[in-house]
């Protein structure tokens, strides 16, 4: 399933694990309507916190450093896919942000310690980081 796919990716489930370990508590795969518009799903949603974390494939949402390796060779083809991707996320970040959501992004190519504690770090009583 796709949807799978995406939410395993590798360096998403070493964050779960991480904030999970740490007693943190989070929705996967949670869809949220902001304003009656598309379903946004987060890949990992806190809930009371009012908090949306969305960690970005390099490829897939153009990351500045990995994203445009494979433009070279079709990019014709991949350059418009990826700049609707990234109007998507804009949008996104925008309809729940006027929603009252906190909006975290990361890169995958972030390192999951590093990501796991910005998280915490926005949660308002986060219980002590192991
Ligand atoms: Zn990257």
């Amino acid at each position: 399933m796709r949807a799978n796919r995406r939410r395993d990716t590798s360096p998403e489930r070493l964050v779960r694990s991480r904030l999970h370990e740490a007693g943190f508590r989070y929705r996967v795969d949670y869809p949220i309507r902001p304003d009656d518009g598309r379903l946004i799903r987060p890949d990992l949603v806190f809930t009371r916190k009012r908090v949306a974390v969305f960690i970005d494939g390099c490829f897939w949402h153009g990351c500045q450093l990995h994203g445009n390796r494979t433009f070279k060779r079709n990019s014709h083809y991949w350059a418009p896919k990826i700049a609707r991707n990234q109007q998507r996320d804009e949008s996104q970040v925008q309809r729940l942000r006027s929603d009252g959501w906190t909006v975290l992004r990361f890169w995958e190519h972030e390192t999951p310690e590093a990501i796991a504690q910005t998280i915490a770090a926005n949660l308002a009583d986060p219980p002590a980081f192991a």
